[in-house]
């Protein structure tokens, strides 16, 4: 290994340790779906608030019914009905019974609800003033849903840091939450560097391309859950580039740039941030995206990524998007991993870890086999596209015989899934 390349972890725990948690900020309740809470959240009520009940049928005193069955059945008075925005305010006394729908606050001396299916209505219409049959006895607490079973007043019913998903949401809603409180999605500038580069709506002249990276990059950020800014292309000019580069660090939490970093091109950007700012490494061994820089410029964090379209993205997979989940409050950095058979062999012709671009998926015998793209020319992203895992291959020459076991990165699964 080359004397200033480091292991793709060691790279990653520098940038970590470079990026803080975002402020806190106060969105809607619903918007911290699939967000990590930046606090605890206590309810102030008892979840749910009253005992109600779980069917539709008779709030009864229990001990009035024992021994009731079909030969000896006990008949009760119905003197009142609970239902929605109805509460019955006085005690059930022995003999008495209240019609009850479900969720209703059960009333006070009533120990048991007798679903409505088994009650036989003998005079009136089942609601107050009818005379109702029992043919069996009711259990205590039968049917009834007791106060606070979801959580007791003051308890956290979510606690900082846990993510929230849909249901999550609900139940805070019912805590009282009506806004939580998250970390900000960091904004994170983009910059395309290279002479050759032309907007993707324009058709490019012999010798130039179109920018892929930016949108690549973008995308990702925001699927990291960032926002992205787009501050343009620069040319391979020191100046230009200074310009860009400053200005997204000015109003950016963190900056990624793409081009300009391959050895024996007009390495501008790492220059700049070694002048301005400081370098933390510049190379990593990893195959593709051997050549990137990180560093401090103007006190955010800059990630400069090799202009070749894969090495990019797989780049700023390896790197920013840990960072952008770290400043986003996540605590799982880790994508799943996990072991699958090659189907043919691997070799191994450079000691850079590899991260192959493949697809792993289960045979008819239900075992988990990884297929290399038939390309890993850094150039392409359709094999990025439409590859489902890394193919992780060792630091070192040693490759992966056919048949042999891999360790397969699930680049699309997020962080933190049990598999
Ligand atoms: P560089 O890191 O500037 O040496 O770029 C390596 C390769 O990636 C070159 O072939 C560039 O033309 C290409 N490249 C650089 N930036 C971009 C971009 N934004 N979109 C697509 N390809 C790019
Ligand atoms: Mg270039």
């Amino acid at each position: 290994m080359a004397e200033n390349m480091i292991l793709v972890e060691e790279a990653r725990d520098i940038v970590l340790d470079h990026v803080g948690q975002m402020p806190r900020v106060r969105v809607p309740v619903w918007k911290a779906a699939g967000l990590p809470l930046a606090e605890d959240v206590v309810t102030d009520i008892d979840l749910s608030p009253f005992a109600n009940s779980a069917m539709d049928g008779y709030a009864v005193v229990a001990a009035d019914l024992t021994g009731a069955s079909e030969g000896a059945p006990v008949e009760l008075d119905v003197v009142g009905h609970e239902a929605a925005g109805h509460v019955f305010s006085d005690r059930v006394e022995p003999g008495h019974a209240v019609r009850i729908m479900t969720g209703a606050p059960v009333p006070e001396g009533a120990d048991a609800v007798v679903k409505y299916e088994v009650v036989q209505v003998l005079e009136g219409d089942g609601n107050e003033g009818s005379r109702i049959r029992f043919s069996a006895p009711a259990k205590v607490g039968e049917n009834i849903r007791v106060a606070g079973l979801e959580a007791h007043a003051g308890e956290a019913v979510l606690r900082a840091g846990d993510v929230v998903t849909p249901a999550g949401c609900g139940l805070l809603a019912s805590a009282g939450a009506s806004e939580v409180t998250v970390h900000a999605a960091p904004r994170v500038g983009i910059i395309a560097l290279g002479t050759e580069l032309v907007s993707p709506d324009q058709v490019p002249a012999r010798g130039q391309i179109r920018d892929a990276n930016s949108a690549a990059l973008m995308a990702a950020t925001v699927t990291a859950g960032a926002e992205p800014e787009f501050f343009g292309i620069a040319p391979d000019d020191p100046v230009a580039i200074e310009q860009l580069v400053l200005k997204a660090a000015e109003t950016c939490d963190f900056v990624v740039t793409s081009g300009g970093a391959s050895a024996g091109d007009y390495d501008y950007v790492t220059a700049l941030v070694e002048r301005e700012g400081q370098v933390l490494f510049d190379h990593i061994s990893m195959k593709p995206g051997k050549a990137i820089t990180f560093g401090l410029l103007a006190g955010k964090p800059f990630l400069g990524l090799s202009g070749n379209p894969a090495a990019a993205v797989v780049g700023f997979e390896m790197l920013a998007r840990p960072a952008i989940r770290k400043m986003r409050g996540f605590s799982a950095f880790d994508r799943p991993v996990q072991m699958a058979r090659v189907d043919r062999e691997i070799k191994k012709r450079q000691a850079r870890r590899f991260y192959n671009r493949a697809h792993v998926e289960r045979d008819a015998a239900g075992e988990l086999v990884v297929t290399e793209a038939p390309s890993q020319n850094s150039a392409l992203l359709g094999t990025l596209q439409r590859a489902n895992c890394l193919l992780k291959v060792a630091d070192g020459f040693e490759g992966i015989p056919a048949g042999g076991m891999a360790e397969v990165v699930r680049i699309d699964i997020p962080e933190g899934t049990v598999l």
